[in-house]
């Protein structure tokens, strides 16, 4: 069923347009990444009984003791990506979640792939994405340390869950001028990584200080 409720005062465009100007005020100035965030109802990717905080700028509970990223997080690794007018091109998404930053990425590039551990979270993001008509993400229920051999080389991966390291995979799925963002660290000591594949070399720089759910390994 759609869930996107219009003239419902707490997911009215008024709210959702206060949103976009705390990220501004917060420091996000790509346009065209601000649009992409006002592009996506993100109530429709929350529990019912979340709706009137998702616009909040707030990690929120999906279930499974996974969280659906706060948006201001989701604007700043994608603005890093597009950084110097870049465009994401063929993108992987490791960490669907409920869909809501596929969403987001897909108003940016044609082409988005994201994979997704937990197979009921999986379901959701599809169901989530089909509420909002959005048909291009392909999803993948599969262990994503291991990223997307069969769709493999992209030219931006987005990791939406704490590595210790940068898994290896990821990196050999990195086209010739990719960039990568994922959070490195554990539980309590995290920070934004920037891999570009720069060709002759790799290149990591090391951005914020974050806080994500642990990147795990298998399925389930
Ligand atoms: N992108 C989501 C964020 C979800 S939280 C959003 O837009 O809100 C991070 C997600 O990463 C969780 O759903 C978790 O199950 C998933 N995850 C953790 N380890 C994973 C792995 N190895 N492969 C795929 N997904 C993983």
């Amino acid at each position: 069923m759609n869930r996107v409720v219009s003239g419902f005062g707490m997911t009215s465009q008024r709210t959702r347009a206060r949103m976009i100007e705390r990220l501004r005020e917060q420091g996000i100035d790509d346009e065209e990444v601000l649009a992409a965030i006002a592009a996506v109802p993100r109530h429709v990717f929350v529990e019912e009984a979340l709706a009137s905080r998702a616009y909040e700028d707030t990690a929120l509970p999906l279930g499974f003791s996974q969280t659906i990223s706060q948006p201001y997080v989701v604007a700043r690794m994608i603005e890093v990506l597009c950084a110097g007018g870049r465009r994401l091109g063929k993108t992987l998404e490791i960490g669907a979640g409920c869909g809501y930053q596929a969403a987001v990425l897909a108003q940016l590039t044609d082409e988005v792939y994201a994979v997704e551990r937990i197979a009921p979270l999986l379901a959701k993001a599809k169901l989530n994405l089909r509420a909002i008509n959005q048909m291009k993400v392909r999803l993948k229920h599969a262990d994503g340390r291991l990223g997307l051999p069969e769709a493999a080389p992209f030219d931006t991966i987005i990791v939406a869950a704490a590595a210790i390291r940068v898994p290896p995979a990821l990196v050999q799925q990195l086209a010739p001028g990719g960039r990568m963002i994922l959070p490195l660290g554990v539980a309590t000591q995290q920070h934004l990584a920037l891999i570009e594949n720069q060709g002759e070399a790799y290149v990591e720089t090391s951005l914020d200080t974050v806080r994500f759910v642990p990147l795990l390994t298998g399925v389930e």
